[in-house]
């Protein structure tokens, strides 16, 4: 196993979209730097095996699971008292589920689809802020990293739920910052570029049904670094943003996508 620092001593950690690949990834990093940590996903079956992985590397770690949809105020009302009841305190959040969506032309996107993936993505990432924030003022203490995409700083077409729900997420990492920084706060965000998860496998599918490999060679070659990154990638740099190395960073939007929006 890999040595790290151990940044998260003592300290809870709750990870939203921690049974998929991003989420999973930075559990597994922030165990290994000590964090106790609340998992939070949707599937009882995707926690389970999440949570075995996180042990198996991680033997001595301390982890809740927490089964939430966090489109819904009642869930995430649970897994805050679920974890406060659990550690005592919430030290640092991953605001991090979040949906692919589907890709049509404008002209046959549906309003249903926009609703489904802005609420998800959005109202599931406002929710969140609210109800931790609420408990880390009381607390005078918390950092917070919420998921964005290269896709909430950038358009692509066909996208437009996706792209909306993720530029909204930039626009709340910036308010939340401007009305907590003063309070001792650190909120941030990571806007990964092309990541080798579940969700990009299935995007992958989507671009070349026939032949998803060759998807992936295309969409690579067009990135400065010629690959796709790795969830342990994100995994680091959410780690930082989440410790005090980062304390006076604020209302960040750290674009991780090996120069993929250089060009
Ligand atoms: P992933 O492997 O699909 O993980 C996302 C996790 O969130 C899954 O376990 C999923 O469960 C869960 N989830 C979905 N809807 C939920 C809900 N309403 N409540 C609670 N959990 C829910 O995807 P990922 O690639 O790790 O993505 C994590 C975040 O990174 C997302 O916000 C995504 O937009 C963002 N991101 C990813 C990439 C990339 O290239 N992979 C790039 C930029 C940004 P199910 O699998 O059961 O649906």
């Amino acid at each position: 196993m890999q040595h790290h620092i151990q940044r998260f001593v003592n300290k809870a950690v709750i990870i939203t979209g921690g049974a998929g690949g991003i989420g999973l990834s930075t559990a597994i990093r922030l165990a290994a730097e000590g964090a106790k940590i609340a998992l939070v996903d949707i599937t009882e079956e995707g926690l389970k095996e999440a949570k075995q992985e996180i042990l198996h590397s991680a033997p001595d770690a301390e982890v809740i699971t927490c089964i939430a949809d966090v489109s819904k105020e009642e869930d995430v009302k649970a897994y805050v008292a679920d974890t406060l009841e659990a550690f005592g305190s919430i030290d640092g959040f991953f605001n991090n589920a979040g949906i692919d969506g589907k890709r049509f032309p404008l002209p046959e996107y549906t309003p249903e689809e926009f609703e489904r993936v802005m609420t998800i993505n959005s109202t599931g990432v406002f929710l969140g802020l609210k109800h931790v924030l609420e408990q880390m003022e009381k607390q005078g203490s918390g950092a917070i990293v919420n998921t964005a995409s290269i896709g909430g700083i950038l358009g692509w077409s066909s996208q437009y739920g996706y792209i909306a729900s993720k530029h909204a997420v930039v626009g709340m990492t910036r308010a939340a910052a401007a009305e907590f920084a003063c309070k001792g706060l650190q909120i941030n965000a990571i806007a990964p570029g092309g990541i080798k998860t579940p969700m990009a496998a299935d995007a992958m599918a989507k671009l070349n049904p026939e032949d998803p490999t060759a998807a992936e060679r295309q969409f690579a070659s067009r990135i400065p670094a010629r690959r796709m990154g790795t969830p342990e990638e994100i995994a680091g740099s959410v780690a930082f943003l989440l410790s005090e190395d980062a304390a006076f960073i604020n209302g960040h939007i750290l674009l991780v996508d090996g120069g993929q929006t250089c060009q």
